[in-house]
Parts: C-alpha cells; structure tokens; sequence
C-alpha cells in the first residue's frame, strides 16, 4: 500500500488488529532451543541483528565474512545518512516544522561537536569535508531532511519516539542466559505501550531509509513487526518505510506502509528460524554453505569465494538500491536512517 505522506497514513491507522504474539513467542522459543543444540556455551548468546539475519539467509558464507569484516570504513553516504538521521529526528520530534528547517550547516557542525559523535569515526571523516563537500552535502541534507519534513507535518502521531531499540530473548541456555537474542532499532516509534495505551490510539512504527526504499519493504516491514510485537505481546497496528525521491523542492518522498498481519509475522517468524538454524551450525562449527545471488556483489570474500563466479549474471536488482541497503546499516546492528 502507498500514502502520499506519513502523516497521512497515521491519520488512516486504526488500532484494533492487534496480532497476539504468544504462540510466534513459543515457536521462535523452540525454534531457538533447537538451534542451539549443539553450540557450545561459550558461544551462547546467539546474537542476531537484522542484518545478519539478512546475511545468514542469504548466503551462510557471506554471514561469516561480514561478521569478520569489522566496522564500515567512513564514507561520505555513511556520513550523510548519518547526519540525515539527526535531522530526520529533529523533525520527528518537533523541533522544527516544514516551513523552518534547521541548517544543514548546523547538522554538520552538531556531528563535529556533540559529544557522542566526538567517539564516533563517522565525525571523522565528516570533520575532512572540504568546502565543495560540505556545500553539496547542505544541500543534499536540506533537501531530504526537507521531504520528510513535508511528509510528517501536522503528523496525529503521539507517544513518538525515535530509534527504539528491541531486544528480543529467545529461549533459555544452560545458566539461565538466553539462547538467542534478536535485536533491531527502528526510526520513529508512535503509539504508547500497551497496557498504558488509551483504547482506539494506534501503534506503529517506521523505518526511514537515506536513499530509496529497500528492495524488500514487505520483508523489512513484517520484521520491525515481529521485534515490536516480540517485545510488547501484540504486534502494532501498522508498519511503514519512508524514503526521499527524486521529486523535487515539493516532494514528500516515497511511502509504503503495510498493515500487520497473522501472515506477515509468520512470515518474518519463519525467516527468523532459518537464520537461528544456519547460526546454530555455523557456532558449532559447520563449514559455512555458498549460495551465490545478487548480494556476491557486496561480500567481503568475493575475490576468493569460488561460487562467485558466474554471479555478476544473477538478477541484480538496481544497483543503487544495493548501495543504499548497505549505507543504511553501517555496523551490521544499527539500522540507521
Ligand atoms: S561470493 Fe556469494 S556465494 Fe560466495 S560467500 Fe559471498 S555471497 Fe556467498
């Protein structure tokens, strides 16, 4: 389903289609008692982010390669995605509105000096922006930062939050540590939690991308879904994923949102139990499988991996929305704006 803005799909939602959770609860629960079987405990827990559930699916191999990878190189569309999220933040949570933009200039300079950027290697190379980069960048910057503000204003959403983070214990280990944990953090959270939620108010939630829409919105959607609804007993009412276009000074940028359904979760549920089976085997020590797709494109041991060969002939989707997948996670946990 798409919306012209977000704050026309909040205004739409409806609260009341509720998925209860307690039986996708004590299937993933099982799911991660098997999967841990024969893991020895000095492995447990099973840690799976978003993204390596996305590698572990894909290609057991890649899952490998990327964990030893070690964090992303700072480069100019991290850097960028990164102060957009602080802008996009802003404008979620009212600092400014769509007539009012905050500087760009002043994103900028916020990176260099706040003190949690000052830790942070994306300041660095935000800090080598000469001033060609830096004037490209405020414009870039004002205009994505600008499109969402056209798309939240006037947003009905209420209890906002931005980038909540889910942390999901499944299972129980020898010692009483969980098997597995799942986590995600998810842009903009609305809605208040569910048992201090007035009746009729919506619950939902919305990943905002950098660049485009990723190439999978259903997936990425029914995933935020699933942690949320882990988390909280029912999952929300509804999920969105909201990205920049090309549409100029006006645009709104480009929406899909979804409702949340029985099969979304089993969906996602199900994904989530092949990831847990493939990690289970890999910590035991299985021989990591190949399984070649368009994602060889951006593994780290494409140069010596033999199934590579012959993968550049595989459907690869756009190759900017491959840029964009891997610009928005920058250290395989977080699932930056
Ligand atoms: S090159 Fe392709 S098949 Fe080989 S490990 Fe990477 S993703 Fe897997």
């Amino acid at each position: 389903m798409t919306s012209d803005r977000l704050s026309s799909w909040i205004a739409g939602l409806r609260a009341g289609g509720h998925v209860p959770m307690a039986e996708h609860r004590a299937a993933l629960d099982e799911a991660a008692r098997q999967a841990i079987a024969g893991v020895p405990a000095d492995a447990l827990p099973l840690r799976l982010p978003k993204r390596r559930v996305a590698d572990l699916v894909r290609c057991p191999r890649l899952a490998v390669a990327s964990a030893g990878a070690g964090p992303a190189v700072p480069s100019v569309p991290l850097v960028m995605g990164r102060l957009a999220e602080l802008g996009a933040h802003i404008v979620v949570l009212g600092a400014i509105d769509a007539a009012v933009l905050v500087s760009p200039d002043d994103l900028l300079r916020a990176v260099e000096s706040a003190g949690r950027a000052l830790a942070d290697p994306l300041a660095a190379a935000a800090e080598r922006f000469d001033d060609t980069a830096r004037a490209n960048a405020a414009d870039d910057l004002a205009d994505r930062v600008g499109q969402l503000a056209r798309s939240w204003v006037r947003s009905p959403a209420r209890w906002v939050r931005c980038e909540e983070r889910f942390d999901v214990p499944l299972a129980t280990a020898v010692g009483g540590a969980p098997a597995v944990v799942v986590s995600g953090r998810v842009d903009v959270s609305f809605g208040a939690p569910p048992l201090l939620r007035p009746a009729g108010e919506p619950r939902g939630v919305v990943e905002l991308k950098s660049t485009r829409l990723p190439l999978d919105p259903i997936e990425e959607s029914a995933w935020y879904a699933l942690l949320a609804g882990l988390v909280e007993g029912v999952a929300p009412d509804g999920t969105a994923l909201w990205a920049p276009d090309e549409g100029g000074p006006n645009s709104v940028g480009r929406l899909a949102a979804f409702p949340v359904s029985k099969a979304s979760i089993v969906s996602a549920a199900s994904r989530l139990e092949d990831a847990m089976v493939v990690a289970g085997e890999l910590a035991a020590g299985a021989k990591p499988a190949e399984r070649p797709g368009w994602w060889c494109a951006a593994c780290p041991d494409r140069a010596v991996c033999p199934s590579s060969e012959g993968s550049d002939d595989l459907a690869v989707p756009d190759l900017l929305e491959l840029a964009s997948s891997l610009d928005d996670q920058p250290d395989g946990d977080d699932d930056a704006f």
